[in-house]
Parts: structure tokens; C-alpha cells; sequence
């Protein structure tokens, strides 16, 4: 749950019970496989009323109880976990040329994803009814039927209202002007969705099941055809007052630079994104060049990519030391399409900021790729959903 206490549309006003209930699956949301003894001292909450709580949500079928396996004298401990079939989670990543989707149940556990390519930039209508298809179709594959699905996170490549989920800036994806995503795909899907940034989620998915498991302050960009940060910090997702913390892309780096689809000039996105690298080259190979046609000229050893890739990751480079100044992290992963090279894109980024943030701060962060490659955003709507479970279970059946 958030720390702040900024509105947050997941929040819920509890009576007393619930909030007891809140807490106790709250709790094991954060620490599976708990004595009664330490929920206890994870919610705060007596002994004794713990106990309750537990008995009255294993009889709802939400918390399981199970004993210690490790070998010890004496009779082992009784540990409770979520149940993890009491409940289904769903992802929707709304990319710019794709559609992905992904189910979990209420332990994380991933029970199918699918992918499929989609004109999500130019046809909101066509995207989002394929993404309810490709849903449908890994919930009968995974034997979900969407009564069990409490929520579906989404992301979506535009700066998006972290309350209203509508999108902010005119121009990001032109055609999806007038439309509320998170609207039209609970309509599709009839369960309650969220929508937020794909750099967000994307963070928040390698924040929960990649490489920034375990790590209070990691930063994600992801390179693609946009260019955006997500940031963890403190342990929780930050995302600003209304949603926008993070649009890396659109710092000015070029006075005189190409007026940006945003509005302004000589945003980082004009000269570094995927597809402004892919533009470059396409001019200086004299033939349309694709970003796979682009990734695909690294891999083979082109010279004149590699030199793109490389001079667009400096020019990030150079902004991320000026974030690594500002926030300090421990870990900055990249994803999207340019982490597919490698280390012709960290290479240079790693140097960019050995040589513009301070010492301190260019010393204490680890850059790499993150684990989880093009999935980082469809399991990072997922984790949305796992992290509101608690607050909407407990809710839920009273
Ligand atoms: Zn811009």
C-alpha cells in the first residue's frame, strides 16, 4: 500500500472488521507462509484477535493454513499463506505495435500470458478488443472463470491521471483522443481495471518478480519507442502528484533540436528513442528501417547501428546521471526495445554516468538490464492488482 496519503483509487474506507482483515491479509500479502505469533507483530493487532481473523478467513477459503517443513524438535509452528486459488489477477499491456496479457493467481504465480501484435497507437477500438480476446482466452486456458478475477491492471505508453486513469497529453497517442482506456476495457472485461503508465508498471513489474526483487529504491527506464522512467522508491511505486513523475522523455537536451510529438523541441525522445534511432539510420542506409531491422543490424555487428544505439545511449546517459543525482538508487534497470542490445546501450549509459553524477551517487547504483525482458510491463499490471488485493478482499465479502 502506499505510503503517501495522496488519493489512491485502490484505497478503501474499512469499518473496524474489515480494516482487522485488511491487515491480517495485508500482512501475508507481504510475509506468506506467517505464525499467528508474527502476524501479530506485522499488523499490530493482539494475538487473540488475529486468531479470529485467521479462522474467519480460512473459512472463506482466503487464507490456507500449512506447517513448517523444516526439521526442528518439538511440534512445528502452523504457518498461514494466502490461498492462492481463493483469487485471479490480470494483466494488459497496451504497447505501441502490441498487445500482451498475463493471469496470476493470488500467490504470484504466473498461470499463462499471451501476445499478439496490434496498431495500439493508431486504433484504440481494434487494440482493446483484441486485448478482452487474448484475456479470454488465457483465463479458459488457465480453467479461471472472470467471477474469480478480482482486477486487471493496464499499461498504456501515455502519461496517464493516476485517478481518473484518463490520458494527459494531446499528441502522445493521437487517436486515443477522447477515449478512457480504463472504461472501455472494464466494459470488455466486466472487472474493475487500472490503468497506469507502461514505465510504472513496468518498474513495479521488476520491483515484485525480476531483478528489482527485494530492492527499496531502483529505477526502470524503458527504451522504446517512447522514453520513460518508473521509480520505486522507498520501497513503494512513486508516481507523483497526478501520475506524470517519470516522463523522462520529454527533458529538453536540444534547444535547437526536432519539435517533439509532445509539443515542445528537442525533447531526449527526438534524438534517443527506438524509433528516432531507427529513423537516423534509415536516412543513412537510404531504406525504411524498423526497430527489429534496427536491433537485428546491432546483432549482426553493423557499424553504423551500433554508432546510433550507442550515441542515443550516451545522450540518456547524460540524463540519467542527472536522476542517479536526484533520487540516489541502488539499482537502475532498462528495458524496452533498446535493452535488447546489450551491452551496446549499458555500456555507454554506465559511462555517461561514471562521468556526469557525483561520485557518490554514480558509485552506489548498479545498472543492467532487468530480468524480465518484454514482460516487465504485463507482470508489473499484475503485481498492481496483487498489491491492491488485500485492500480489496477484505472488502469484499462483507
Ligand atoms: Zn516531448
Amino acid at each position: 500500500m502506499s505510503a503517501n496519503n495522496r488519493p489512491d483509487p485502490f484505497s478503501r474506507r474499512f469499518n473496524g472488521r474489515e480494516e482487522n482483515r485488511f491487515r491480517v491479509l495485508r500482512a501475508l500479502y507481504a510475509h506468506p507462509g506467517s505464525t499467528r505469533t508474527e502476524l501479530a507483530e506485522h499488523t499490530g493487532l493482539s494475538r487473540p484477535t488475529v486468531s479470529t481473523v485467521a479462522d474467519e478467513l480460512m473459512q472463506s477459503g482466503l487464507v490456507t493454513q500449512h506447517e513448517d517443513s523444516q526439521p526442528r524438535t518439538g511440534r512445528p509452528p502452523v504457518l498461514l499463506s494466502l490461498a492462492p486459488g481463493a483469487a485471479f489477477a490480470v494483466g494488459v499491456d497496451m504497447g505501441h505495435a502490441h498487445v500482451q496479457v498475463a493471469v496470476s493467481n493470488l500467490s504470484g504465480e504466473i498461470l499463462g500470458d499471451r501476445r499478439a501484435d496490434a496498431d495500439v497507437d493508431h486504433d484504440p477500438v481494434a487494440s482493446l478488443d483484441l486485448a478482452r480476446d487474448l484475456v479470454h482466452d488465457v483465463l479458459e486456458q488457465a480453467g479461471v472463470t472472470s467471477d474469480r478475477v478480482i482486477g486487471a491492471g493496464m499499461a498504456l505508453s501515455a502519461p496517464l491521471d493516476r485517478t481518473s486513469g484518463a490520458i494527459l497529453a494531446e499528441g502522445i497517442l493521437p487517436n486515443w483522443s477522447g477515449v478512457q482506456p480504463a472504461v472501455e476495457m472494464q466494459a470488455r472485461l466486466g472487472v474493475p481495471v487500472e490503468v497506469r503508465n507502461d514505465a510504472n508498471l513496468g518498474a513495479l513489474g521488476e520491483h515484485t518478480f525480476g531483478a528489482g526483487r527485494g530492492v527499496d529504491d531502483m529505477l526502470y527506464v524503458r527504451l522504446s519507442a517512447g522514453i520513460g522512467l518508473g521509480l520505486v522508491l522507498d520501497g513503494h511505486p512513486y508516481s507523483g502528484t497526478s501520475g506524470i513523475a517519470g516522463e523522462l522523455g520529454h527533458l529538453r537536451v536540444k534547444p535547437d533540436g526536432l519539435i517533439c510529438r509532445c509539443g515542445n523541441r528537442g525533447c531526449l525522445e527526438t534524438v534517443a528513442s527506438s524509433a528516432a534511432v531507427a529513423r537516423l539510420l534509415a536516412s543513412s542506409r537510404d531504406e525504411p528501417i524498423s526497430v527489429e531491422r534496427l536491433l537485428d543490424l546491432v546483432a549482426r555487428g553493423d557499424r553504423g547501428a551500433i554508432r546510433a544505439v550507442s550515441e542515443a545511449a550516451q545522450a540518456i546517459g547524460e540524463v540519467l546521471a542527472s536522476v542517479a543525482n536526484l533520487f540516489n538508487p541502488q539499482l537502475l534497470l532498462v528495458g524496452g526495445d533498446l535493452a535488447a542490445t546489450g551491452d551496446t546501450v549499458l555500456a555507454p549509459l554506465r559511462t555517461a554516468i561514471e562521468q556526469y553524477a557525483i561520485a557518490p551517487a554514480a558509485g552506489a547504483v548498479t545498472v543492467s538490464t532487468g530480468a524480465l525482458g518484454d514482460k516487465a510491463e504485463v507482470l508489473g499490471a499484475v503485481a498492481l492488482i496483487l498489491g491492491a488485493s488485500p485492500a480489496i478482499l477484505a472488502a469484499g465479502s462483507t
